[in-house]
C-alpha cells in the first residue's frame, strides 16, 4: 500500500481458501522479509478481501501462511478502520464478552452468534517494519480476534458450543463445505484472551 492510493487498486484478486482447507488449520509462520513481495501480498489481500465484500482478511485465506492480515471495518460506533498489520500478536483483551452474528470469507453462506471480547488490542508492525498499536471496540475487537484466530490455524467456529456449533456446521455442510476436515471436535474456547 502506498501513499495516496487506494489499498487493493493494483492488487490480484486471489482464490479463497474454504473450510475444509489445511491451510485454515495450520498457525502461520513470522514474517521476516519486508521487501517488495510483502507489499504485492497486503495489495492482493485488500483486493480480494474487497472483491469478497469482507470487513477482513488472513494471509492463509488465500493460501500464503504468513501471519500478515488487512481489514477495513466499522466498529460499533461506525467509525472506520483500515489498515494492515504484519506479526500480529493479540496483547490484551477486556469488557464484556459479547454474542454477536460473525461469518467468515472462508465460510460463506453461514452466520453465528460467537462469543467475543468487547475490547481488544493488537501489537505488530506495518510493511516497513515500523511498530504499530491497533485497539478495537465492538465489531472491530471481533474482527482483530477473528483475524487473530486465523493467524493460529483457528476458525470463528471454534468458539461456538452445543447447538449453534451443530447447525453452524450442519449449514457449512449443506453449502458444499468440509467441516469435518477442519477439526469438527477443535477444542480452543480459550484462545482468545
Ligand atoms: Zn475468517
Amino acid at each position: 500500500m502506498r501513499r495516496g492510493t487506494i489499498p487493493g487498486s493494483s492488487g490480484r484478486v486471489r482464490p479463497m481458501r474454504l473450510l475444509g482447507d489445511r491451510g485454515l488449520a495450520a498457525p502461520c509462520e513470522e514474517v521476516t522479509a519486508f521487501d517488495a513481495e510483502l507489499a504485492r501480498l497486503v495489495e492482493d489481500m485488500f483486493a480480494t478481501m474487497y472483491a469478497a465484500s469482507g470487513v477482513g482478511l488472513a494471509a492463509n485465506q488465500i493460501g500464503v501462511p504468513l501471519r500478515v492480515f488487512v481489514y477495513d471495518c466499522p466498529d460499533d460506533e461506525d467509525r472506520r478502520h483500515l489498515g494492515h498489520i504484519v506479526n500480529p500478536r493479540l496483547v490484551a483483551t477486556d469488557g464484556p464478552v459479547i454474542r454477536g452474528p460473525e461469518g467468515c470469507l472462508s465460510v460463506p453462506g453461514v452466520e453465528a452468534g460467537t462469543p467475543r471480547f468487547d475490547e481488544a488490542v493488537v501489537e505488530g508492525v506495518r510493511l516497513d517494519g515500523s511498530p504499530v498499536t491497533v485497539r478495537g471496540t465492538g465489531f472491530f475487537a471481533r474482527c482483530l480476534q477473528h483475524e487473530c484466530d486465523h493467524l493460529d490455524g483457528g476458525l470463528y467456529l471454534d468458539h461456538l458450543t452445543g447447538a449453534r456449533r451443530w447447525r453452524a456446521l450442519r449449514a457449512a455442510r449443506r453449502a458444499g463445505l468440509s467441516p469435518a476436515e477442519a477439526g469438527a471436535e477443535a477444542p480452543a474456547l480459550d484462545r482468545v484472551g
